[in-house]
């Protein structure tokens, strides 16, 4: 946790340095002081890596949303084709969505086609707010438009206490497109296979794959090294890490962790987690503990492997609780 405290931390404090100097740089060049660009790191395009050829993401910090990140706290995808682009999550603002259209913009100027969402949670939506109009068809799980009417006003609530000024103008886009089972997206001689799952992490889960490269974007279906966050079914996620592994990619784009992680061994550490989570649960119950105790104790013996592992375990634990109580 302090780990990831400094890191954001830091990376403020690198957006102080920097702003000044930008800005003298920026007077310097255009001799005009009155008239400053305000240049705030909310403008700066977020930092994409190519992953492989026309596939770019933005690795995210591990960390909670704050003024400092706007929200940009899930990794974030682009796939380039040669009709137009496919935008996979897009942050959790209007600002961060906003940043992630500027890198879109250094590399290629060709029409947003698809604007897809993993599913619900508001880091992965919020930025859809920046898209909208461009003319792109926004994609989601069939069960998306409604999970996000339940939950609009609690997102942009919370979402709004946590980053502050920089969040105003944030909407909820609700996808179009809705996906059954498998929708194929033909984006210019690159097809994206879209696939939903039945419920996991949440009830709203679908999977990216690059048939051109065998990229697959599984957004938080797979967490690396930031703790998972249980918000669906924990009998679900454990079966169907199962079938995800039981297929090959060349790489994986989880939506916490490293931006191309290898398959499957990317899965194991949340498999165990999962497991772990699950056995302790059941334990309890079978003890006839309340709920309190049991969240106290669940999984603890895998605090040490996490990041915010504090800020999510207890809330997981108490999912798996109501889940498993009822069997
Ligand atoms: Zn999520």
């Amino acid at each position: 946790m302090t780990h990831y405290l400094g890191l954001s931390r830091m990376l403020r404090l690198s957006v102080q340095i920097v702003r000044p100097y930008t800005l003298a740089v920026v007077l310097l060049v255009s001799g005009l002081a009155t008239q400053y660009p305000a240049i705030a790191s909310e403008d700066a395009p977020l930092a994409v890596r190519e992953i492989a050829p026309g596939v770019f993401a933005h690795e995210a910090p591990i960390a909670l949303a704050d003024e400092g990140n706007l929200g940009a706290i899930a990794n974030l995808g682009f796939i380039i084709g040669q009709d137009g682009v496919a935008v996979i999550d897009t942050g959790g603002s209007a600002a961060a969505g906003r940043r992630l259209l500027r890198a879109i913009r250094q590399r290629t100027d060709r029409p947003i086609l698809y604007v897809i969402n993993t599913h619900m949670h508001p880091d992965h939506v919020l930025g859809n707010t920046a898209f909208h109009g461009s003319g792109a068809t926004f994609v989601g799980h069939r069960n998306l438009p409604r999970a996000l009417a339940e939950r609009e006003k609690a997102y942009l609530d919370a979402n709004s206490a946590l980053i502050g000024a920089s969040f105003e103008g944030t909407t909820v886009i609700r996808p179009s497109l809705l996906v059954d089972h498998v929708v194929e997206l033909d984006i210019g001689n690159r097809r994206l296979r879209v696939e939903a799952w039945r419920t996991a992490h949440t009830n709203t889960d679908v999977t990216v794959l690059d048939l051109t490269t065998g990229t697959w974007f599984l957004g938080d279906l797979v967490f690396v090294g930031h703790v998972p966050a249980l918000d669906g079914s924990l009998a679900g996620w454990i079966g169907i890490l199962g079938d995800l592994r039981s297929r090959s990619a060349e790489r994986v784009v989880p939506g916490h962790g490293p931006i191309s992680a290898p398959w499957p061994s990317a899965a194991a550490p949340l498999e165990r987690y999962l497991t772990r989570l699950e056995a302790d649960i059941r334990s309890s119950i079978r003890q006839g503990q309340t709920i309190r105790e049991a969240t106290r104790e669940a999984a603890q013996s895998e605090a040490g492997a996490w990041m915010l592992f504090d800020a999510f375990n207890a809330r997981n634990a108490t999912t798996a609780f109501h889940e498993l109580e009822w069997e």
